[in-house]
């Protein structure tokens, strides 16, 4: 009740003065009186990313989707453009503070306290994920430590001395200053840290990363899972290790087949939608995310009625992939990988094309090279043994795979490059 109350207030706004989407309902003629419940939402249109690009191009440079005169917007951000041109997104203080509140939802879903000190190892840019931390931090009475343009090293030294206890993070940034801890004789396991706030990736999710962050940094994960599109929609609460609730008290989700677009069952995997309810500045009303999930059946043990999803994000939908008949999501190998590698170790899954059949091949960095016959061997042994295909397992030189503070880029699709 309390979403249809907040979705309707947000197409009263959006039909009243929201150039973007007005053109879409019109388009459809379709009026906000038309949505009287929740189960009226499929009758509107989708949005996609591709809609807000060509939007910005034809109306540089912020686009139409705009409900409030362009004064009133405080906050700029944009994606990362890794599938494409860059998208802008602006926040007016009313909408920057609801990114706030819902991060500040978040931290407190993790056991964060006004008590705790946050640092954030990160390079305040254009991106939205940590400023959102911050914002939520700042919101909950913590002491917010920011560390932008910082090495490594000097992060960690700022860790010990001000006793930090909750980083936000991505998992592979959170491994590197373990590995870099560990190289500078840093106990890093026995410092105040508590909690690794982890997002951008994933890591918390996959059993493998869990296992090795929680055990370097003796500290627990959390996954946050959001886009600069619609916002911090996911959350992990202290009971159930294995999945993310939607925070549904601001946002609205509906799993769809990706081809059809027809909702699919509960336990079904499916292509998760978003509304969020507190940007009527410049919503993004079912928003095709791309993000594949499944919706978990019955209650979490936290208390909370918000469904979980679980596992979190399986993949991106253009990443599943189909080898032999098996679909395979990245995340699956990445957690099949990881269980065998250890510290210093790296990885990247490809797929290629071999005489027009999809092929993959996992490619290892691995530190000492003696161990690399026997990881090679338990590698291509699990995934026969779980997905029943089999799977290229080849050693690549150190220092093969370039090293980010940000995302590392593990998956990578050479199918357009042509057979390789
Ligand atoms: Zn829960």
């Amino acid at each position: 009740m309390l979403q249809f109350q907040k979705l309707e207030t947000l197409l009263k706004k959006v039909s009243t003065s929201n150039p973007f989407y007005q053109n879409k309902f019109n388009s459809l003629g379709i009026t906000s009186s038309e949505i009287r419940s929740l189960d009226d939402l499929g009758k509107l249109p989708f949005t996609t990313k591709r809609e807000f690009e060509e939007d910005q191009k034809r109306h540089p440079p912020f686009g139409t989707n705009l409900t409030e005169p362009l004064e009133n917007y405080v906050q700029y951000r944009q994606t990362s453009g890794t599938t494409g041109k860059p998208i802008k997104f602006l926040d007016t203080k009313e909408s920057w503070q609801w990114r706030g509140k819902v991060a500040c939802y978040i931290l407190k879903g993790a056991g964060v306290t006004k008590e705790d000190r946050m640092l954030l190892p990160f390079n305040f840019g254009p991106y939205t994920a940590f400023w959102i931390m911050y914002e939520g931090g700042y919101q909950l009475g913590t002491l917010i430590i920011p560390t932008g343009g910082w090495n490594s090293l000097q992060r960690l030294q700022c860790i010990l001395e001000n006793r930090a206890t909750v980083i936000p993070t991505t998992p592979s940034y959170a491994l590197t200053l373990a590995e870099t801890a560990k190289e500078n004789h840093i106990d890093i396991a026995n410092s105040s840290v508590r909690i690794l706030m982890l997002t951008g990736e994933p890591g918390a999710l996959i059993p493998g990363i869990r296992e090795k962050l929680e055990s370097h940094w003796n500290a627990r994960c959390f996954d946050v899972i959001g886009m600069t599109e619609v916002g911090t929609w996911g959350f992990q609460c202290t009971e159930e290790p294995n999945g993310v609730h939607i925070l549904e008290s601001e946002f609205i989700a509906e799993v769809i087949d990706p081809h059809t677009a027809i909702p699919v069952q509960e336990g079904e995997v499916g292509e998760l939608v978003v509304t969020n309810l507190g940007r009527s500045c410049m919503p993004s009303i079912r928003y095709r995310t791309g993000d594949l999930v499944k919706v978990k059946k019955g209650s979490c043990s936290c208390g909370r009625t918000f469904h979980v999803l679980d596992g979190g994000v399986l993949g991106r939908k253009d990443e599943m992939i189909i080898i032999r008949g098996v679909n395979v999501f990245p995340n699956v190998l990445t957690n099949i990988v990881e269980s065998h590698i250890g510290p210093g170790d790296d990885y990247q899954i490809e797929v290629y094309e071999k005489k027009g059949i999809n092929e993959m091949r996992i490619q290892l960095e691995i530190k000492e090279e003696d161990r690399s016959k026997a990881i090679k061997q338990a590698i291509q042994d699990e995934i026969r043994g779980k997905l029943n295909i089999r799977v290229e397992v080849n050693t690549i030189p150190k220092g093969t795979i370039p090293k980010s503070d940000y995302k590392a880029k593990r998956f990578i699709d050479r199918r357009k490059e042509g057979n390789v």
